[in-house]
């Protein structure tokens, strides 16, 4: 009888993963996950269903990011912070006073007939 010996288990290296954000919002944590993919910063999602439409209240179960080398966490911390504060200092898309065409948030004037941006 043959005893199968198993070879050695690779020993994994073991990944310091770490968690660099984490949010309610599905969404939110896929649109991030996807800028750090881009960035070429390999992450993990953890409780994300890809479904926006449950609000776990519960905070360890909310979606997180982890980055499954720990050298990335800070560069993926600036570019999630760096995302967050550009979004909440985006200004929303406006509608011309003047024409009535519809602007985009970014422009302080009417692409149409250069009104300015109401205050
Ligand atoms: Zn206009």
């Amino acid at each position: 009888m043959q005893v199968s010996t198993l070879p050695p288990l690779i020993s994994m290296p073991v990944l310091a993963m770490q968690q660099v954000f984490t949010h309610h919002d599905s969404a939110l944590i896929g649109l991030l996950d996807g800028i750090l993919k881009e960035s070429g910063i390999p992450t993990l999602l953890k409780n994300w269903t890809g479904s926006n439409i449950v609000e776990i209240p519960i905070p360890s179960l909310y979606p997180s990011i982890f980055v499954l080398d720990n050298a990335h966490a800070a560069e993926a911390r600036e570019i999630i912070e760096t995302y967050l504060n550009h979004s909440e200092t985006a200004r929303p898309d406006w509608d011309c006073p003047n024409c009535h065409s519809p602007v985009d948030g970014y422009l302080g004037e009417c692409w149409s007939c250069q009104a300015l941006r109401p205050t």
